[in-house]
Protein backbone atom coordinates (compact mmCIF):
# COMPACT_ATOMS: atom_id res chain seq x y z
CA UNK A 1 0.00 0.00 0.00
CA UNK A 2 1.25 3.44 -0.73
CA UNK A 3 1.44 4.86 2.58
CA UNK A 4 3.94 6.84 3.74
CA UNK A 5 3.73 5.72 7.82
CA UNK A 6 2.59 2.36 6.55
CA UNK A 7 6.19 2.87 5.08
CA UNK A 8 7.76 4.22 8.10
CA UNK A 9 5.67 1.59 10.55
CA UNK A 10 7.66 -1.42 8.38
CA UNK A 11 11.00 0.46 7.88
CA UNK A 12 11.29 1.20 4.31
CA UNK A 13 11.32 4.93 5.15
CA UNK A 14 13.83 5.89 8.05
CA UNK A 15 12.27 8.09 10.64
CA UNK A 16 13.18 8.87 14.34
CA UNK A 17 11.93 6.10 16.00
CA UNK A 18 11.54 6.94 19.86
CA UNK A 19 9.43 4.15 20.45
CA UNK A 20 7.88 0.51 19.25
CA UNK A 21 6.37 -2.54 20.23
CA UNK A 22 4.05 -5.21 18.10
CA UNK A 23 1.35 -2.45 17.77
CA UNK A 24 2.79 1.17 18.51
CA UNK A 25 5.33 2.77 16.42
CA UNK A 26 5.94 6.82 17.32
CA UNK A 27 8.44 8.52 15.53
CA UNK A 28 9.72 12.52 15.41
CA UNK A 29 7.89 14.51 13.26
CA UNK A 30 9.56 15.65 9.87
CA UNK A 31 8.27 19.45 10.95
CA UNK A 32 8.22 20.26 14.77
CA UNK A 33 5.95 22.24 15.73
CA UNK A 34 7.08 22.38 19.37
CA UNK A 35 10.56 21.32 21.22
CA UNK A 36 8.91 17.43 21.57
CA UNK A 37 6.26 16.83 18.39
CA UNK A 38 6.24 12.74 18.30
CA UNK A 39 3.40 11.11 16.10
CA UNK A 40 2.25 7.95 17.41
CA UNK A 41 0.50 5.58 15.42
CA UNK A 42 -0.69 1.89 15.04
CA UNK A 43 0.95 -0.56 12.99
CA UNK A 44 -2.31 -1.46 11.40
CA UNK A 45 -3.73 0.76 8.52
CA UNK A 46 -6.14 2.55 9.92
CA UNK A 47 -7.26 5.77 8.06
CA UNK A 48 -8.21 7.99 10.95
CA UNK A 49 -10.82 7.60 13.88
CA UNK A 50 -13.75 7.43 11.25
CA UNK A 51 -12.35 4.27 9.85
CA UNK A 52 -11.39 2.81 13.72
CA UNK A 53 -14.06 -0.14 14.48
CA UNK A 54 -15.15 -1.89 17.72
CA UNK A 55 -12.83 -4.53 17.65
CA UNK A 56 -9.81 -1.93 17.71
CA UNK A 57 -11.09 -0.62 21.10
CA UNK A 58 -8.09 -2.07 22.77
CA UNK A 59 -5.68 -0.84 20.37
CA UNK A 60 -6.26 2.77 20.63
CA UNK A 61 -6.26 2.79 24.23
CA UNK A 62 -2.54 0.80 23.97
CA UNK A 63 -2.24 4.07 21.93
CA UNK A 64 -3.03 6.78 24.59
CA UNK A 65 -1.61 4.53 27.60
CA UNK A 66 1.58 4.66 25.11
CA UNK A 67 1.24 8.45 24.55
CA UNK A 68 1.41 8.77 28.44
CA UNK A 69 4.48 6.66 28.75
CA UNK A 70 6.30 8.53 25.94
CA UNK A 71 5.57 12.09 27.48
CA UNK A 72 7.10 10.78 31.14
CA UNK A 73 10.17 9.38 29.16
CA UNK A 74 10.55 12.87 27.45
CA UNK A 75 10.37 14.69 30.04
CA UNK A 76 7.20 16.51 29.56
CA UNK A 77 4.17 14.77 31.62
CA UNK A 78 4.76 16.83 34.67
CA UNK A 79 4.94 20.61 32.45
CA UNK A 80 2.26 19.29 30.26
CA UNK A 81 1.60 18.00 26.68
CA UNK A 82 -0.88 18.43 23.81
CA UNK A 83 -2.20 15.28 22.09
CA UNK A 84 -3.95 16.17 18.71
CA UNK A 85 -5.72 13.68 16.07
CA UNK A 86 -6.96 15.74 13.13
CA UNK A 87 -9.59 13.93 11.14
CA UNK A 88 -10.86 14.26 7.56
CA UNK A 89 -10.21 17.64 5.43
CA UNK A 90 -11.58 20.31 7.73
CA UNK A 91 -9.73 18.72 10.63
CA UNK A 92 -6.55 19.38 8.73
CA UNK A 93 -5.45 15.80 8.10
CA UNK A 94 -2.61 15.24 5.87
CA UNK A 95 -1.49 12.09 6.23
CA UNK A 96 -4.20 9.16 5.65
CA UNK A 97 -2.99 6.96 8.56
CA UNK A 98 -4.23 7.79 11.66
CA UNK A 99 -2.18 9.59 13.89
CA UNK A 100 -1.91 10.95 17.13
CA UNK A 101 0.23 14.26 17.83
CA UNK A 102 2.42 14.73 21.05
CA UNK A 103 3.21 18.13 21.29
CA UNK A 104 5.12 19.73 24.75
CA UNK A 105 8.05 21.37 25.48
CA UNK A 106 6.78 24.82 25.19
CA UNK A 107 3.37 26.42 26.55
CA UNK A 108 0.97 25.57 24.18
CA UNK A 109 -1.58 28.16 22.44
CA UNK A 110 -5.71 27.82 22.86
CA UNK A 111 -8.08 27.74 20.84
CA UNK A 112 -6.35 25.34 18.21
CA UNK A 113 -6.26 27.76 14.96
P1 LIG B 1 -1.53 15.72 9.84
O1 LIG B 1 -1.47 17.04 9.14
O2 LIG B 1 -2.01 14.63 8.90
O3 LIG B 1 -2.25 15.72 11.14
O4 LIG B 1 -0.04 15.39 10.26
C1 LIG B 1 0.90 14.81 9.42
C2 LIG B 1 2.24 15.03 10.06
O5 LIG B 1 3.15 14.12 9.48
C3 LIG B 1 2.81 16.44 9.84
O6 LIG B 1 3.08 17.04 11.10
C4 LIG B 1 4.07 16.20 9.02
O7 LIG B 1 5.13 17.05 9.39
C5 LIG B 1 4.39 14.75 9.34
N1 LIG B 1 5.06 14.02 8.27
C6 LIG B 1 4.69 13.97 6.96
N2 LIG B 1 5.52 13.17 6.27
C7 LIG B 1 6.42 12.69 7.16
C8 LIG B 1 7.54 11.80 7.05
O8 LIG B 1 7.87 11.29 5.98
N3 LIG B 1 8.24 11.53 8.18
C9 LIG B 1 7.91 12.09 9.38
N4 LIG B 1 8.68 11.77 10.43
N5 LIG B 1 6.87 12.92 9.52
C10 LIG B 1 6.13 13.22 8.43
ZN1 LIG C 1 -0.79 3.27 6.42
Amino acid sequence: MDCIFCKIANKEIPSGIVYEDDDVIAFNDLNPEAPVHILVIPKKHIVNLNDAKPEDQQLLGKLMLTIQKIAAEQGIAESGYRVVTNCGEQGGQTVMHMHFHLLGGREMLWPAG
